[in-house]
This record gives C-alpha cells, sequence and structure tokens, in this order.
C-alpha cells in the first residue's frame, strides 16, 4: 500500500501544483477520540515526504469541531486527540497546526458564490497556505449519505463561524420560562453574545458567531438545542458543503490543490464520531 501510495503521487499532478517553497497544507481529519478506523499515519508521511521531495514546505492540518466544550472543541483538545490517534510530527514528519486558531474563530470571510452560501469563514492557515492537499477518509454521514473529498474541504476547512450554517438553519436563543439565570452561559459565549437585557440573559443574533454550542452547557436546557434549529432536510447539508468548498478552493486556485481519497475502512459514521462500526464493504484502496 505504502509503495502505490507514493507512485500515485508521483503520478499525480504534484509536480505542476506544488512550486518550490511553497507552503502546503495537508488537510487531515484529527480524527475523534475513540475511532480507530482513520487514514493511518504511515499513510500520511508518504504524502509529507513526497512534498518536501517536490520542494514544498508542508504542514498537517485540521480545524476545531462545532461546540467549544466538545472533543475537538479548541485547539488544544484537537492536538490531544490527534497525538492519541498517532497523528504527531513524529510519526508524520511535520508540524500539526489548527487551522482555525485556539478556539476556532480565526479565519478570513471569503466570497462563495454557491448556491446557499454567498459568504465562507475559510482558516486562516487554510487562507494562508499556497497549496492545499486534501486526504479525506472516504466513508459513511449519517446526514449526507457519504463524506470524502467534499467535505474535507467544505466542512473541515472553516472556522466554526463557517461550520454552523452547514449544519444550521436559526441561531439559539434561550427560553426566559424554562432560564434560572445562573449566568454559565454568559460567561461561557468567547463573543460576549449574551448579556442580560431585561431580567434573564438573552442572545444577540448579530454577535452570536454561532458555532461555539452554549446549548450544550445549559444545565435548565433553555437554550435551543441542535435539534431544534439545524436544517430541516440533509440535503441543505451537502449543498452548503460544496458551496463553502467551492469557497476554499476558488481563493487558493484549482491549480493548486489536490485531492487524495482513502477509501478504506469504509464505516457507516464518519472521523467525527466517537466509534468505529464494522465496515459496510471491503477496502477499495486510494483515489487521487
Ligand atoms: S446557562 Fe441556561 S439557565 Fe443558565 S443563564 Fe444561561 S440560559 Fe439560563
Ligand atoms: S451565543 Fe452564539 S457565539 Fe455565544 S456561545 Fe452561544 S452559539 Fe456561541
Amino acid at each position: 500500500m505504502e509503495r502505490k501510495l507514493a507512485t500515485l503521487f508521483d503520478v499525480s499532478a504534484a509536480k505542476e501544483v506544488i512550486s518550490e517553497d511553497d507552503l502546503v497544507a495537508v488537510k487531515i481529519h484529527f480524527g475523534q477520540p475513540g475511532n480507530h478506523r482513520l487514514i493511518r499515519p504511515q499513510h500520511i508521511r508518504i504524502i509529507v515526504e513526497k512534498v518536501k521531495a517536490a520542494g514544498g514546505k508542508p504542514f498537517v492540518t485540521d480545524t476545531t469541531g462545532i461546540g467549544l466544550n466538545s472533543a475537538r472543541g479548541t485547539a488544544e483538545k484537537c492536538l490531544k486527540a490527534a497525538v492519541e490517534n498517532g497523528y504527531a510530527p513524529e510519526t508524520i514528519g511535520a508540524p500539526l497546526v489548527v487551522a482555525d486558531g485556539s478556539k476556532g474563530l480565526l479565519g478570513v470571510k471569503l466570497k462563495a458564490g454557491g448556491l446557499r452560501m454567498k459568504e465562507v469563514e475559510v482558516a486562516q492557515a487554510i487562507v494562508e497556505a499556497d497549496v492545499l492537499i486534501s486526504l479525506a477518509h472516504a466513508k459513511g454521514h449519517p446526514r449526507t449519505g457519504f463524506a470524502g473529498a467534499l467535505k474535507n474541504v467544505g466542512v473541515g476547512c472553516v472556522t466554526k463561524c463557517g461550520r454552523a450554517p452547514l449544519h444550521l438553519a436559526k441561531k439559539p436563543q434561550i427560553d426566559p420560562n424554562k432560564c434560572d439565570d445562573c449566568g454559565k452561559c454568559i460567561a461561557f459565549c468567547p463573543v460576549g453574545a449574551i448579556s442580560k437585557l431585561d431580567s434573564k440573559p438573552q442572545i444577540n443574533p448579530e454577535r452570536c458567531v454561532w458555532g461555539c454550542a452554549c446549548w450544550e452547557i445549559c444545565p435548565k436546557k433553555a437554550i435551543s438545542s441542535w435539534p431544534t434549529i439545524h436544517h430541516e432536510t440533509n440535503a441543505e447539508l451537502s449543498i452548503r458543503t460544496a458551496d463553502a468548498a467551492s469557497a476554499v478552493i476558488n481563493h487558493l486556485g484549482k491549480d493548486k490543490v489536490m485531492f487524495f481519497n482513502f477509501a478504506y475502512d469504509i464505516t457507516p459514521h464518519c472521523d467525527c464520531f466517537p466509534f468505529a462500526d464494522t465496515p459496510m464493504v471491503p477496502d477499495i484502496g486510494i483515489l487521487a
């Protein structure tokens, strides 16, 4: 497999894509803790070594997940998950970078021009890269049916603020009848979007950047929960993911983006899930 992957890189368009001293973002999924069916570190290392041989300067990167309290919600937790899953500079041969900053709020708003999304906040380190190499784990997804390159770029290269509207239709609200005014959400919100206006805290939708998931920390379940605010149809997520991917690819230029899809360990759920199921089909191989 390793030898074939090296050959695949050699026969791909890499030599035209990577120029001397290009900063190359090798985008992987760091993997949710508890999920062991991920891209093998030794396969990432082969790509990294090939990028170096082509004159590029690679870094291996991912973004934080939705929700500051989630297992990959901050850069610190992302890096911890990566190392637990075997992704470290010593194993993959390049530095690990969390592309959207310490809390997943660091990015640049770029024009999308898609069917739904006209603007997407793309993670800072992706915006600053000269080349993007997407290493996607091709597998199932509970809402889009399948997850591969589009998800790795459209969902995986954007900030929390960029990701929330892919999944969600509405900003959260606080139900004053359930809220007991404990103040936890006010302290939790990283952008000061929750404050006491009348007798109970309220969310300012203009200031809310959406993806930090204060609803997860409210002890009274007074903040709109995920199922009550996400898009009604699964198709909406697929359409918006493609829109967001187009913003990333248009920014870098389609001649500076490469895609590898690792079609092995093809389980029903994506790498965001904290478990790995039995693969649905035998391994297929690696496509570029
Ligand atoms: S955390 Fe929940 S209960 Fe506490 S103030 Fe916020 S909305 Fe109200
Ligand atoms: S109010 Fe908005 S920005 Fe603040 S924690 Fe909740 S979702 Fe995040």
